[in-house]
């Protein structure tokens, strides 16, 4: 059977993993969070003192990507990939708040982008892959057979991320999350190189009243219509 490539990409905390995830495994496709990569580089800034209230030291930061190491391992528990920072699993650190409150200033320089895009489009180059993100049909893969833009209103977005972070213990207000949506909404739509922006080409989905079945029942099919084409 052909196999494609299915580009799921769209605003913070609409759900893009959880459907994307669901659809690798339905398909037997490879499944990759660009996201956890970037938060996975912003967490090395963070431990290694390039990130001060102010602003990131930028050049530090790109001198040292080449010590920055990522992958990806299968979690049977999760039946889900980790992502591992020079060898250390950091998938439950790289989603707490401390991250996401920087990860958008770390997103915008373009070298650590280039690095991402790089390491992203050699996972993907075989096809036969669902990635999630914010530029996968707009630069990553503009050729992806299938391209979703997942969209809700920040205030939807924010009550959902905010329930899975007190699910998992975090000491945190809705107002708290609600900002930090908004405020990373507006960065990676503004930024200069690789904006948030819905590819020419790209379906959105407005999930702020649908079910997760319901999203994922249409973008399965929308994905077994490509496949057969
Ligand atoms: O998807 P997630 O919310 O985990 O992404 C965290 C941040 O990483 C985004 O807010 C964005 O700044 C950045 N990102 C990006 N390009 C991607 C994926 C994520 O700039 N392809």
């Amino acid at each position: 059977m052909k196999k494609i490539i299915i580009a799921i990409d769209g605003h913070s905390s609409t759900g893009k993993s959880t459907v994307a995830k669901k659809l690798a495994k339905t398909l037997n496709y490879k499944y990759v969070d660009t996201g956890a990569m970037y938060r996975t580089v912003t967490l090395y800034a963070l431990r290694n003192n390039l990130i001060s209230v102010a602003e990131v030291e930028e050049n530090k930061l790109i001198s040292a990507l080449n010590d920055i190491n990522i992958n990806f391992e299968y979690n049977p528990e999760e039946n889900s990939n980790d992502v591992f920072l020079n060898g250390e699993n950091v998938e439950n650190e790289i989603r707490k708040m401390h991250v996401s409150d920087h990860v958008s200033a770390i997103a915008k320089i373009d070298k650590v982008r280039e690095k991402l895009v790089a390491i992203q489009q050699e996972i993907g180059k075989d096809k036969g892959i669902v990635m999630d993100g914010r530029d996968i049909g707009s630069v990553v893969f503009p050729e992806a057979e299938l391209k979703i833009f997942m969209t809700a209103s920040a205030e939807v977005r924010a009550e959902r991320r905010y329930q899975e972070l007190k699910k998992k213990g975090e000491n945190i207000t809705f107002e708290e999350v609600f900002q930090n949506v908004k405020s990373r909404d507006e960065v990676d739509s503004s930024r200069a190189n690789s904006p948030l922006i819905q590819a020419k080409d790209a379906i959105k989905v407005d999930n702020s009243e649908m079910s997760q079945d319901q999203q994922f029942e249409l973008i399965l099919n929308l994905a077994k219509e490509r496949i057969k084409d």
